[in-house]
């Protein structure tokens, strides 16, 4: 039998655990229809199965009907996107990750404090939108090293948060280059604990085998994260559903490691864990 290295932790954190134990809650308290703005956590197989549960998920408050009940996911959203709620009459259930509510807030701190705010950050990604929009227009954005030479000349306290779910070490190096150009620079919030801990696994556990499996859907940014990571020392792949597996050549290796991004549920998981065994890896 070859051998199946499992990452610890891996997999389904605390901030996604609450959402969906949230959403369940409402579930099982109300007989009406369920909108989600925005994927409740980037998760195909949990997407899938709660619309076969009859929960809707909307990109847009307006595709919400007058009087439902809004779950926000745990990305979180814009002031904007609240008060709109909360002007139609909507019922509102945040879901907001707590670690994503300390980030907005560090972000309005930092802008009412006068400092020059950056956030390091996706600009796509929802969670980076919804901090920017706690105060839009105040808040500068930086995808990579390529936009530090935009950033305007700024003699006070510079503070710099970050989205969640960025590779801790690319940040690390970011945060270098951005000391050269302003010495009074704040780090502040940023790459969640959560984020950290699988990081620093999925990098140990890269060390150890001769290639990595990472369960995770291709528009969760932390799942991507630590396919790239491993991806720095041996051959990764992210993989959605245990299906996938299909489409990777795994017989030329004999030692192989899995993780799980933390957007993931243990279910699918153990059913990519159970998968694997029909080609012959079987876990420690
Ligand atoms: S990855 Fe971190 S910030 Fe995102 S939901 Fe999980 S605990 Fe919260």
């Amino acid at each position: 039998m070859k051998q199946l290295k499992l990452a610890e932790p891996r997999g389904i954190c605390g901030g996604v655990r609450r959402a969906l134990t949230l959403l369940d809650g409402i579930r099982q308290q109300q007989a009406g229809d369920i909108y989600v703005l925005h994927e409740i956590v980037h998760n195909n197989f949990v997407i899938r199965k709660l619309k076969a549960q009859g929960v809707h998920f909307v990109e847009d408050l307006a595709a919400v009907p007058d009087g439902a009940t809004v779950v926000f996911s745990a990305h979180g959203v814009p002031p904007a996107v609240g008060q709109e709620a909360v002007r139609r009459g909507l019922r509102i259930v945040d879901a907001t990750c707590p670690l994503v509510k300390r980030l907005q807030c560090a972000a309005v701190e930092s802008v009412e404090n006068g400092e020059m705010t950056i956030l390091i950050g996706h600009r796509d990604h929802p969670e980076v939108i919804g901090v920017l929009g706690q105060r839009p227009g105040r808040i500068r954005l930086l995808e990579d090293a390529a936009g530090i030479g935009a950033l305007p000349p700024f003699t006070g306290p510079v503070r710099v948060l970050c989205q969640t779910t960025l590779d801790t070490e690319w940040i690390g190096r970011l945060l270098a280059l951005l000391r050269e150009r302003y010495p009074q620079l704040i780090a502040d919030a940023g790459v969640c604990f959560a984020t950290g801990e699988r990081q620093a696994a999925v990098r140990q556990l890269a060390a150890e085998v001769e290639a990595m499996i990472v369960v995770g859907s291709p528009r969760s940014s932390n799942s991507n994260r630590l396919r790239d990571i491993a991806a720095e020392r041996v051959p990764a792949w992210l993989i959605d559903v245990p299906e996938d597996l299909a489409k990777i050549d795994l017989t030329a290796f004999r030692v192989i490691g899995l993780t799980a991004g933390a957007s993931v549920p243990d279910e699918l998981s153990q059913a990519v864990i159970g998968a694997l065994a029909a080609y012959g890896f079987a876990a420690d």
